[in-house]
């Protein structure tokens, strides 16, 4: 049973490793992306609209004290307060005065631009229904001086990013309108130390998700080579292998699979040897007698006689019981041999089988006697339940202990018909019992057989019945005798008929 040599499979899969690797290295890239996105690139975006909030309620708390008379006190402390410059207006006559003011941090847009341009914040807080709120920055390329502002596009310059909020409203007859800048610049200076930061931490993720995916690459692979090769002396038919799983689970169940499958190997290697040993020795034995006989006819004068023609016919005969039972099982267990049912009364199948036993009852004081129920139909493949039936009373026969006797039984239950053929012989161990439906297994190798036998009995006996699905088995006690019964599908009256019977 030496297998080709071994190749590998034509569609080869990437390897554990690499797969370890891309999945490792995805996953670290995906997270490396997404806290990039989140906490560095819109890090800005969520600050700038925190700071806008911010403002907002803080214009909401000025505008409960417009009316105070320590207003400007009020505006400095604020502006202290929440680092942020704060210049309020009241409108008196189309005339603007400014009635308080905190310039507290430098470079703010509110406090540097020209009056024009915050006259239109006013304009613009009025058209926008109160409130107006822009992000602005310096364009420091226009000069300081000049007060030039543009809104940038993002990242357009590295100038100071300012929160503008302006707000127009009455307050017991008078229009105040109040400007609040805050500072923005500081969180660009906070990402570009992070950006720096994820950069080194990005290379060191990905360089520790290499070694990584090689570690555990390794750790995996391992195992699994190592049964690769022990897979492969298998194959080269060193049937001994014993595999080893060390490591993981899964590759200790992958080793019990693979000694299973070298234990079932090995016994169907030791079948196997024992078959042909077999089949060598049943065909030699009556091919040994044909020549003896013939030789035997042929040499002495006389012996040409219609006995000994009888003994060759004989032996050919069981030849040929041989070599069909032998082509039966292949047949069987190829599954081309496919049960051709018919509909019959198994009843009468088993009453007229019992005369092929009449020599045996006759001559040799054997007992078979049929305990039967009536008609019994059954839909199935005659000729194979006609061997079934000869195979087990043949066994019994050759089976059963010294008074001789075997008990053929018929009953019915549940809408099935069960045959058991019942023996007082020996009985077969239970370690044993598993083993006999093989081919060419014996309990022992005795023969001692009133019946020859082919030694394939019982296995064309499973074939048989596995190809009808049939319920199947046998009881048996160690000195006590063996029951072996298989069961068929009972038809009722109805449906025999219409069928040929
Ligand atoms: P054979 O009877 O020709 O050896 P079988 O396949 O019919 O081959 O049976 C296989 C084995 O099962 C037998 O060798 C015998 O050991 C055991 N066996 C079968 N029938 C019986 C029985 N009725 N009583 C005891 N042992 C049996």
């Amino acid at each position: 049973m030496r297998s080709a040599e071994m190749k590998p499979s034509k569609r080869r899969h990437s390897g554990i490793r690499w797969r370890l690797f891309a999945g490792l290295t995805s996953f670290t890239l995906l997270t490396l992306v997404l806290v990039w996105v989140f906490l560095i690139r819109l890090l800005g975006f969520f600050y700038e609209k925190e700071r806008f909030v911010e403002l907002r309620q803080i214009s909401a708390e000025l505008a409960g004290h417009l009316n105070d008379p320590n207003l400007a006190a009020e505006v400095e402390r604020i502006a202290l307060d929440k680092g942020i410059c704060i210049r309020v207006f009241c409108v008196e006559g189309g005339k603007a005065v400014q009635v308080a003011d905190a310039d507290v941090t430098l470079d703010c847009i509110i406090h540097h631009v020209s009056p024009e341009q915050f006259a239109r914040f006013h304009e613009d807080a009025r058209a926008g229904g109160g409130t107006y709120e822009r992000r602005m920055e310096f364009d420091t390329s226009a000069g300081d001086e000049e007060g030039g502002f543009h809104v940038p596009g993002f990242d357009a310059h590295l100038g100071n990013v300012h929160a503008v909020h302006a707000r127009v409203l009455n307050v017991d007859g008078k229009e105040f309108f109040f400007a609040l800048d805050c500072e923005l610049t500081p969180v660009r200076a906070i990402v570009n130390t992070l950006e720096v930061q994820f950069f080194w931490i990005a290379g060191s993720m990905l360089a520790v998700t290499v070694l990584l995916s090689f570690i555990f690459s390794r750790l995996i692979t391992k195992p699994l080579a190592t049964i690769t090769e022990q897979a492969r002396g298998l194959a080269e038919g060193n049937y001994e292998t014993d595999f080893t799983g060390r490591g993981y689970r899964e590759v200790q169940d992958l080793a019990d699979a693979l000694n299973f499958a070298a234990r079932e190997i090995r016994s169907t290697d030791r079948l196997q040897k024992e078959l042909i040993a077999n089949i060598s020795h049943d065909l030699r034995t009556p091919l040994t007698m044909i020549r003896g006989y013939s030789e035997m006819m042929r040499d002495i004068p006389g012996e040409n006689s219609p006995e000994n023609v009888q003994a060759i016919i004989d032996e050919t005969t069981r030849l040929s019981e041989l070599v069909n039972d032998l082509m039966d099982l292949s047949k069987l267990q190829a599954g081309t041999h496919k049960p051709e049912p018919t509909v019959f009364d198994l009843t009468e199948m088993v009453r007229d089988t019992m005369q092929r036993y009449d020599q045996l009852i006759r001559h040799e004081g054997y007992r078979i006697t049929f305990s039967a129920v009536g008609s019994a139909f059954v839909r199935a493949d005659r000729t194979m339940i006609l061997q079934v039936i000869y195979n087990l009373i043949n066994n019994a026969v050759n089976y059963t202990g010294e008074n001789r006797h075997v008990l053929v039984t018929e009953t019915l239950h549940d809408g099935v018909v069960r045959l058991s053929v019942a023996d007082s012989g020996e009985g077969i161990p239970p370690d044993k019992i598993e083993q006999i439906w093989d081919r060419y297994y014996r309990v022992d190798a005795v023969h001692k057989r009133a019946v020859m036998g082919t030694g394939l009995g019982l296995s064309i006996v499973k074939g048989v019945l596995e190809a009808h699905g049939a319920n199947y088995g046998v009881d048996s006690a160690v000195g006590v005798g063996s029951v072996f019964w298989f069961e068929l599908p009972l038809l009722d009256v109805n449906e025999q008929d219409g069928q040929d019977l």
